[in-house]
C-alpha cells in the first residue's frame, strides 16, 4: 500500500489561530524542533523496510520554520525514501518557499489561507492571480461524542500515517482526535508503533474503525452530515 509520511517538525507556527488542527500537540510540546538524528532514524527505517513514501511532508506548527527545513528536504529525496516533498504553510516564511533549490523537491506548495488575518488573505491571492487559492475550510464545530454510526469512516486521507519522536501514528489527525474525544493517544496500540518495529506492517490493513476516526473531519461521513456533502 502506499504511504504519505507526515513528519512533525516543529511546534511553532508564528500564528495562533484558535481552530488550529494541531493544537493539541502544538500545546503538549512547546518550542518543540525536530532533531536531524530523528531524521537521519527514520531514513534508516525506511530503507531497512523498503518502502518509498509517495512523498514526506513536513509539518507542524509551520515546518518552513524548523531550522533543518531546506537541508532535511534534501537529505530525504537524496536517500531515495520519497517520490517527492509536500508541505503546507501558512505562508509565513514566504523567502524559504520560493528558494529554487527547495521547489526541485516540493512540485507542489500548498498555501492554508484559511488561517490569516482577511487582509493577508486577499493579499496572498493576489500574489498568485485570480481564484489559484480560495479560502475553502468552513470552520464548524465537530462532533464530540463517538458515534459508530460513522464508523469505518471514509478517510479522506486514507494512505497518511504520521512520525513523531521515534514513533510512528495512525495518521497525522490522531493527536487532535485523541485530545478531542479525551484519549490518551497510546491507549490503543493500534494508534502507534515504534519506528524501530515494522509501521509498514503495523499499518498496512486500518480499517478507519476507530472512536477517533468518528469525530474527525476527514472522515467524509462527517462531512455529509454537518455540510450535507
Ligand atoms: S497557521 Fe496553521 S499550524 Fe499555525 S496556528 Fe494556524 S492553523 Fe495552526
Ligand atoms: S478518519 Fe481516522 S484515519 Fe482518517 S484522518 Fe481521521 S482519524 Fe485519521
Amino acid at each position: 500500500m502506499p504511504f504519505h509520511m507526515v513528519v512533525f517538525v516543529i511546534s511553532d507556527c508564528g500564528m495562533n489561530c484558535p481552530f488550529c488542527n494541531q493544537k493539541p500537540w502544538r500545546e503538549a510540546h512547546p518550542r518543540y524542533e525536530m532533531p536531524m538524528s530523528d531524521l537521519h532514524l527514520l531514513i534508516r527505517r525506511a530503507q531497512e523496510l523498503g518502502v518509498v513514501f509517495d512523498a514526506v511532508e513536513f509539518t507542524g506548527g509551520e515546518a518552513t520554520l524548523w531550522p533543518h527545513f531546506k537541508e532535511a528536504s534534501r537529505l530525504v529525496m537524496e536517500s531515495g525514501i520519497a517520490k517527492r516533498m509536500d508541505t503546507v504553510t501558512n505562508g509565513i516564511a514566504w523567502h524559504v518557499l520560493t528558494d529554487p533549490d527547495l521547489l526541485q523537491w516540493y512540485p507542489t506548495i500548498k498555501l492554508s489561507t484559511s488561517h490569516p488575518h482577511p487582509d493577508s488573505h486577499d493579499a496572498l491571492r493576489r500574489v498568485w492571480g485570480d481564484r489559484l487559492l480560495e479560502n475553502s475550510m468552513l470552520h464548524v464545530r465537530v462532533p464530540t461524542e463517538v458515534n459508530a454510526d460513522y464508523l469505518p469512516a471514509r478517510c479522506s486521507i486514507p494512505t497518511y500515517v504520521a512520525y513523531f519522536d521515534r514513533v510512528v501514528y495512525y495518521c497525522c489527525c490522531t493527536w487532535s482526535t485523541c485530545a478531542h474525544i479525551g484519549m490518551d493517544v497510546k491507549s490503543d496500540p493500534e494508534l502507534w508503533c515504534p519506528v524501530e518495529d515494522d509501521f509498514v506492517a503495523h499499518f498496512a490493513n486500518r480499517k478507519f474503525d476507530k472512536p477517533i476516526c468518528s469525530v474527525c473531519l476527514n472522515n467524509s461521513r462527517n462531512l455529509k452530515r454537518l455540510w450535507g456533502i
